[in-house]
């Protein structure tokens, strides 16, 4: 009623922008959302927040926000009712899997949906049409860093809780531009390096917030950090500072490992990161010296070539110098999205089940056919990136996408759009009419994080409950009643009245969340997984052995992949990533009015050096093109760059999207796109 509808509601929800997993309550009247209050019992964030918690809100009252179905019907669209819309999915996914078999279809999850979505999406793929062609977008970012994890030590998510940071003696930061991508982590490390003196070393091309703050800033040559990784690990052996009690006690493959590190001389580190050995040997030092250090990385570590071999340079690090199993030490990938974690975790991955239990084994295969009553492939699927080349191939004909702007976000975006003009049937559920779902055949309108209920897995393992603050706009839904409608009509028979009943279902199925429940989750209460039955869990990882048969981590040899050039003539190397305000690609972010008006235009960064040889003023109009595409944008002349690196920030879907020049050269173990090795010439169109 209209009396209702004017209450002051308070509602706990976890913030839908980052991996950190803020959590906060909201005050709403009616639609309309009054403020964002942090609570002292948060487990993530405490009393904080950052820009986007606290206003980025906006997108959910988007008058842009899709609210009907949408059919195609020729260039445009048409709304359409769900009965409609839904049943031409059925009747589409039917007559593909008995033309084309069920490897035609592919499905793609988001990180931004919840952990209950993500299970059902993969059950829809494995379940219903009898595919593995699943996947979701950490495919883009931090799959090499759970591959360098899965070979070295096992679990693939952070081995410590946030708060245990401030515990470190050092903390390495490695390509993370922190203090903008993941703010209220950073401000943790800002006040404990202040307050306790902790030593922060950070590596990075780029001169940002956290390389100014740092004790030590390095800036290696673009896609060399294994190199010196690994010299200062070899320096460190070579030395007698390893820590040999932990390496007999608790690790694999030192011989092995010792041999491959030979090449890795402080000379021929020195060589190809453009370091000096001096400040190796420092680095050296400080970690031998340090009792406890963690290493930080994110997309400047894992979207190149060699992404998950560095990342595992890093575990390798870790374990010589035994910086594992206690609170204040070991590996922090850092998540992107809000679920990135949750999404792999819980499934939607081509070779993994839930709790990345391998497709590939006849037992856990066993135990999915028996309690979804369906046979389940053996091959892995595809991920992202061989899906876009099997519809090239006329592999694959048909795409259910869901919360993923893929068409702006993947690399080479021209080529990933003529792959999308080559599906049969191409299914995309989002809030808005994104780049990618201007190629759909049939759009379906979904709720974001505030109009409906289930939990995410923030950074650290955490798992959180969201509560709903507000109604489903117009005929919006939340994804998960979607999958579910579309499975019934392809016969699945599924009935689930809400999320905790699909959690109640994945707990007994996937071991790491076995005690997981939403009683457990009540308010602000939440679970770092693994989760024992008895709802015990585990906020630091390995403290009683590595999860492999012995008890053992593996140290893994690894080697240097040069990062790939594209011809002398593209003589600028092009950087990339997020900016404070905004998320992603921005398509939530540029529809709240908070945000906009203070960084409405992409811009970018370049050095004083190149401002200088080429004759360009701050908001000169350039255009940067590489062998795939171009981008025309204006630029900014800062100090944070050097020479001809420059800085494209990732949030513009239009003329300035930098995936307009990225390759589709990918991480060899991952497939992770190398957004990272782009390099592109410059032209100057317009000097303002
Ligand atoms: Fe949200 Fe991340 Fe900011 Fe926290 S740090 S409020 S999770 S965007």
């Amino acid at each position: 009623s209209a009396m209702r509808e004017q209450r002051i509601k308070k509602t706990k929800t976890v913030c839908t922008f980052c991996g950190v997993g803020c959590s906060f309550d909201v005050w709403t009247k009616g639609r309309e959302i009054l403020k964002v209050e942090p609570q002292i019992d948060a487990p993530a964030n405490g009393i904080s927040t950052c820009i986007k918690g606290k206003f980025g809100w906006d997108f959910v009252n988007s008058e842009e926000r899709l609210t009907k179905p949408l059919i195609r019907e020729g260039d445009a669209f048409r709304e359409a009712s769900w009965d409609e819309a839904l049943n031409l999915i059925a009747k589409k996914f039917t007559e593909i899997k008995t033309q084309h078999g069920s490897q035609a279809l592919t499905f793609i999850s988001s990180s931004k949906c919840t952990n209950e979505e993500s299970y059902l999406m993969q059950k829809l793929a494995r379940g219903v049409i009898g595919t593995n062609n699943i996947d979701n977008c950490s495919r883009y970012c931090q799959t090499p860093a759970t591959m360098g994890l899965f070979r070295t030590v096992g679990h693939g998510g952070d081995s410590g809780s946030i708060k245990d940071i401030e515990k470190s003696e050092l903390v390495i930061v490695i390509g993370s531009n922190t203090s903008e991508s993941h703010p209220v982590l950073a401000t943790r490390i800002k006040r404990s390096h202040k307050l306790h003196n902790q030593k922060l070393i950070v590596a990075d091309l780029r001169k940002h917030e956290m390389a100014d703050r740092a004790d030590l800033f390095i800036q290696p040559r673009a896609g060399s950090d294994l190199v010196w990784l690994s010299a200062v690990t070899k320096y460190i052996l070579d030395k007698g500072w390893a820590d040999n009690e932990f390496l007999s006690t608790h690790v694999n493959g030192l011989e092995e490992f010792t041999k491959n590190l030979e090449k890795f001389t402080l000379e021929y580190a020195e060589k190809a990161t453009g370091l000096p050995q001096e400040t190796l040997v420092h680095i050296a030092e400080t970690i031998s010296q340090s009792k406890s250090v963690c290493v930080l990385w994110a997309m400047g570590v894992t979207q190149h070539m060699g992404g998950s071999d560095t990342s595992t340079a890093i575990s390798n690090l870790l374990l010589v110098t035994g910086n594992y199993g206690r609170p204040g030490v070991g590996s922090y990938p850092l998540r992107g999205h809000n679920n990135v974690q949750g999404a792999s975790d819980f499934g939607s991955m081509p070779d993994r089940l839930p709790s990345y239990e391998k497709v590939s084994d006849e037992k856990v295969r066993a135990k999915y056919e028996q309690a979804w009553g369906v046979k389940i492939p053996e091959e892995p699927g595809l991920n992202n990136h061989e899906m876009v080349q099997g519809i090239m191939d006329g592999n694959v004909k048909a795409m259910y996408l869901k919360g993923e702007d893929m068409g702006i976000v993947d690399s080479n975006i021209n080529h990933v759009h003529a792959a999308y003009e080559k599906l049969d049937f191409f299914v995309v559920q989002d809030l808005f009419l994104t780049r990618t779902a201007e190629f759909a055949d049939v759009v379906l309108p979904a709720s974001p994080s505030l109009e409906k209920e289930g939990t995410f897995t923030n950074t650290e393992r955490r798992i959180q409950r969201l509560y709903q603050v507000l109604e489903p706009l117009g005929d919006s839904r939340p994804d998960w009643q979607i999958i579910q409608d579309i499975a019934n009509r392809l016969g699945a028979g599924w009935n689930y009245k809400h999320p905790s009943d699909i959690m109640e279902e994945a707990a007994q199925l996937a071991p790491l969340f076995a005690g997981v429940s939403y009683e457990r989750l009540e308010g602000y209460k939440s679970l770092q997984w693994p989760v024992a039955p008895d709802g015990t869990d585990t906020p630091v990882l390995f403290t009683d052995g590595f999860p492999f048969d012995d008890r053992k981590a593996k140290l893994h040899p690894v080697d240097w992949t040069e990062p790939k050039e594209f011809g002398e003539e593209y003589d600028i190397h092009v950087n990339n990533g997020r900016l404070l305000e905004h998320f992603h690609e921005g398509n939530m972010t540029y529809k709240s009015e908070g945000i906009t008006s203070k960084t409405p235009n992409t811009f970018l960064e370049i050095s004083h050096d190149l401002a200088k040889e080429r004759g360009i003023k701050d908001g000169t109009l350039v255009r940067l093109s590489s062998p795939y595409g171009s981008v025309k944008v204006h630029c900014l002349i800062t100090d944070r760059v050097k020479g001809k690196e420059v800085y494209l920030p990732m949030n513009d879907s239009g003329e300035a999207s930098i995936n307009l020049l990225t390759s589709s050269y990918s991480d060899k173990d991952t497939d992770t796109p190398a957004y990272k090795e782009t390099s592109a010439k410059l032209e100057i169109l317009q000097v303002e």
